[in-house]
């Protein structure tokens, strides 16, 4: 059977992938192929404002907008117990004009919104299927399908998350790391509320963050030493919530744990470049950070983002849109984004879990600088919502 030509693929269907697909479908015929992931993703996604508008503008934030809550305050608390302590450090969108720094959302109704948008528009085919070879070539890159079928196309783009084939297709190396930490996961009910407010407590073994769901319910992300991750995921729910309610200093009060727990191993990857061989690598695919600061999917739409706006620019100016100009133009446009974020989170988490007593002492300076200094936070926080070295045209709410 001879291979369907299409102009573009996305490889994986997870929140970076649908993005990708429906800002390529914006001037591109595109296919997304992706498998049904192993289990049912717990998790929420932290949507900083330039994501949300990014989501607005492709016509996804409106159909998901109700079951997010605003994040429009911002509290680090030194719960390390440690000679050095910080002090608290309190960030307010409104002190940089905005009405919140982004939205929490639970990730299944993110991908929901997401995926009731893609199967709408008319540009971009969703197979449910895996792919099993991409084998780049100098015109195009042909895609075997677990089902037999293969598609042919002049940009693929990969995005099958930490696992995904593309890098090796596309011959790319990969730095990698693993933190002796666990991240443990779970949404609560709690009696007190929130007040939009995300309250992150630095702790020896990580970040103890809680996130504001609507109504009277956050999200948890609990990084631990792996035995205290297991021990906790082994106690039942009362038992857990216990724990949670200590270690929050009951600042929400009563609460309850929902089904649906999750732990996530700490590691680092970079792909050491972003782009090759006709494949542009997006979302955890070409990076993965712990999951500190809420920068993850925030880069992986950026991602998304970018490669859309180039490969849709270079398709309008009759270009080739899975050539080397657009390969090389998105690789520069990731790197510095990506490349900071890592080193930040990566920076925030070794402070936290270092014993040396002058790294904690600079840490607790910093956060003091922080507090004290107005323009360094302000600074800080603009830099957190809309990094100056990325701004595809979809963060600014502009259709691509
Ligand atoms: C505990 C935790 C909390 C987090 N919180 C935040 C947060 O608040 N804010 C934030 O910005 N980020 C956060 N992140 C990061 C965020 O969850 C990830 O960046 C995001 O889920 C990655 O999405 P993705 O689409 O790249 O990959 P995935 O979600 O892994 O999707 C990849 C998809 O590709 C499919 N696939 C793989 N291989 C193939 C193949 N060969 N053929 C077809 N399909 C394939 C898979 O089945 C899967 O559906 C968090 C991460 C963790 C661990």
């Amino acid at each position: 059977m001879p291979d369907k030509n299409v102009s573009a693929i996305v490889i994986g269907g997870g929140p970076a992938g649908l993005t990708a697909a429906i800002a390529l479908a914006a001037g591109i015929e595109t296919v997304l192929v992706g498998k049904r992931p192993a289990a049912a993703d717990n998790r929420t996604t932290a949507l900083l404002a330039g994501s949300v508008s990014a989501l607005a503008a492709l016509g996804v934030w409106e159909r998901c907008a109700d079951n997010a809550a605003p994040l429009r305050v911002m509290r680090i608390v030194d719960d390390t117990g440690r000679l050095w302590r910080a002090p608290e450090v309190k960030f307010e969108a409104q002190e940089i004009g905005l009405e919140a720094f982004g939205h929490n959302i639970e990730n299944r109704h993110l991908i929901a919104a997401l995926e009731q948008r893609a199967r709408g528009l008319s540009n971009l085919r969703i197979v449910e299927d895996e792919v099993l070879s991409v084998a780049p070539g100098e015109r195009a890159a042909p895609v075997a399908l677990k089902s037999g079928e293969s598609l042919t196309a002049q940009l693929i783009v990969g995005a099958g998350g930490r696992h995904s084939l593309c890098r090796e297709a596309a011959g790319i190396g990969i730095d990698e790391q693993e933190y002796p930490q666990v991240a443990l996961t779970v949404c609560l009910k709690h009696s007190r509320p929130h007040r939009d407010t995300s309250t992150e407590f630095h702790t020896p073994s990580g970040p103890f963050t809680l996130v504001p769901l609507p109504g009277n319910r956050s999200s948890l992300v609990w990084v631990l030493d792996p035995a205290d991750a297991d021990a906790l995921a082994a106690l039942d729910d009362s038992e857990l919530a216990g724990e949670i309610e200590r270690a929050s200093h009951s600042i929400l009060g009563k609460i309850e744990v929902e089904p649906g727990r999750g732990q996530f191993p700490l590691t680092r990857a970079n792909a050491r470049r972003f782009a090759a061989n006709r494949i542009a690598l997006v979302g955890e695919a070409a990076h993965v950070i712990p999951p500190i600061g809420a920068q993850g999917l925030n880069l992986g739409l950026r991602d998304a983002a970018t490669i859309g706006e180039l490969a849709v620019a270079a398709r309008r100016s009759g270009r080739d849109i899975g050539g080397i100009n657009v390969l090389v133009a998105y690789d520069r446009l990731r790197r510095a984004d990506i490349g900071s974020r890592t080193v930040a989170v990566d920076l925030l988490n070794r402070t936290l879990l270092t014993d040396f007593l002058p790294v904690q002492g600079a840490r607790g300076l910093g956060l003091y600088l922080i507090d004290r200094i107005g323009p360094l936070r302000r600074m800080l926080m603009r830099e957190g919502v809309a990094p100056k070295s990325s701004q595809p045209k979809l963060m600014r709410g502009e259709a691509i």
